[in-house]
């Protein structure tokens, strides 16, 4: 079925069935898509080990995702749409390739296997050679970049009718059974640990998210539209005691021992690509109480915070990404904004200089829960929490009270007129149980 859509009718329906990105801080869909776009990135990349989504959706639904493609491209009226897949997906890149002879508008760009190729900028200069100005948005180049998951929402919304309810969510490490399970959004952690056979021991810590940027959570922490993994890690390890850090720790340790090598500033992805952000010399800065110059704290808007530098790159074990965020936090915080500043040229090291994921796996000593975790269906959940702010813009108002029966689909909460923000759905058909300025509980 082929269906053609004007650009504020596709937003309108994005924005209704609450879409936002799948793979990433969750920016609402429908305020990404622009006329000025020439080109749509797909992101298959999956930027993070372990991690393992995109790839298999997009092999297991590749004509749906194909067709949402075709329609986002001709929607926006760009010239084209690029499927980013990482070089070692070969049954995802086969699967695609089979199926882009109906697709024209459609072609397949072959990423290396480093970190962390699914980064925006990093993406758009690998597949366009563009670069995206510090600080701007991708648009500025004339791309816009949508996650392979969030295609799927659009193509299922689109050519379905069905308004975004689940979730798809790799569990891996401690567990008995790696799964990439499709789970109703809102259910807790604790079943998703179930639905992967439960923990291999009880000497563990959960990361809601990938081993490099994800965060600390509990088994009563909650699915939301974000999202992608759930990983079950040796409390003793890498990912896991450097999130346990105190930050007065981390300023500590930078006095103490920071050799200056620069090794943090060589590898970071972003300051090859040829920006301001120098870690090395904001941890000079730091460490020595330097204020004779704004400039270098300024430059903490432009880190990532993909975490090579403390994760992969320095070898005192320190953390400038940790302090570069709570850094930019306290800039936020008091109202300063990111400074324009120039980018620099590409660093002709670059090439040479890109983290391939499997030695970085084996950095983080991941490397044995790099396990198949196949896609399965788990549409039934007898209890959903659903966070009424689950991405980036204004959090959804209910529409629901305690006691009202609702159906999987059905609108209960939205955002403020004119706000920035998506709906929210019932994920699961039920009664509500609670309503609160955080959440809508539902029972089956
Ligand atoms: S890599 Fe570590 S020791 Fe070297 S400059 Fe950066 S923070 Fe300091
Ligand atoms: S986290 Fe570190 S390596 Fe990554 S962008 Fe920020 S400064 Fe660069």
């Amino acid at each position: 079925m082929v269906i053609k859509m004007k650009l504020n009718e596709l937003k309108d329906a994005l924005r209704e069935a609450g879409i936002v990105g799948a793979g990433g801080a969750g920016f609402p869909t429908y305020a990404k898509l622009s006329d000025q776009a020439e080109t749509v990135v797909i992101n298959c990349a999956e930027c993070e080990p372990l991690i393992k989504v995109d790839r298999q959706i997009m092999k297991k639904y590749v004509r749906e995702i194909l067709s949402g493609a075709q329609l986002l491209v001709e929607a926006m009226g760009a010239k084209e749409g690029i499927l980013a897949i990482k070089k070692s997906y070969t049954g995802t890149i086969r699967a695609v390739e089979a199926n882009l002879p109906d697709f024209p508008m459609l072609r397949v760009h072959i990423l290396k296997d480093v970190y962390p190729t699914g980064d925006e900028v990093i993406l758009i200069y690998e597949t366009t050679g563009k670069i995206v100005p510090q600080g701007k948005l991708p648009i500025t180049v004339g791309c816009v970049v949508v996650n392979t998951e969030t295609v799927l929402n659009l193509y299922r919304k689109i050519f379905g009718q069905t308004n975004l309810i689940t979730k798809f969510v790799t569990v891996a490490g401690l567990v008995n059974h790696p799964v990439t399970a499709e789970v109703p959004i809102g259910v807790s952690i604790a079943h998703l640990l179930d639905l992967a056979g439960g923990t291999t021991t009880d000497d563990y810590e959960i990361i809601m998210g990938g081993p490099m940027t994800g965060h600390l959570c509990t088994e009563w922490d909650v699915v939301t539209k974000t999202t992608k993994a759930i990983l079950v890690l040796p409390s003793t390890s890498l990912p896991v005691t450097k999130r346990k850090h105190v930050i007065k720790h981390d300023i500590r340790n930078a006095m103490s021992v920071c050799s200056q090598c620069s090794m943090c500033t060589e590898l970071c992805p972003r300051h090859l690509l040829g920006s301001s952000i120098q870690p090395h010399e904001f941890m000079r800065a730091l460490a020595n109480g330097l204020t004779d110059t704004t400039e270098i704290y300024l430059n903490s808007f432009f880190c990532v915070s993909c975490g090579l530098c403390e994760l992969y790159s320095c070898h005192q074990g320190l953390s400038p990404r940790r302090l570069l965020d709570s850094y930019k936090g306290s800039l936020r915080a008091a109202g300063v904004t990111a400074p324009d500043r120039p980018m620099k040229p590409v660093s002709h090291v670059r090439d040479d200089r890109r983290v391939p994921e499997r030695r970085l796996l084996y950095r983080l000593d991941l490397h044995l829960f790099d396990l198949p975790a196949p896609v399965r269906e788990f549409t039934d959940a007898d209890e959903v929490k659903l966070m009424l702010r689950q991405s980036i813009g204004a959090p959804c108002e209910p529409c629901v009270a305690k006691g009202d029966a609702v159906s999987a689909g059905q609108l209960i909460g939205r955002p403020p007129a004119d706000a920035l923000g998506v709906n929210l759905h019932a994920s699961i058909s039920g009664t509500v149980t609670e309503v609160t300025d955080q959440a809508i509980t539902i029972r089956r």
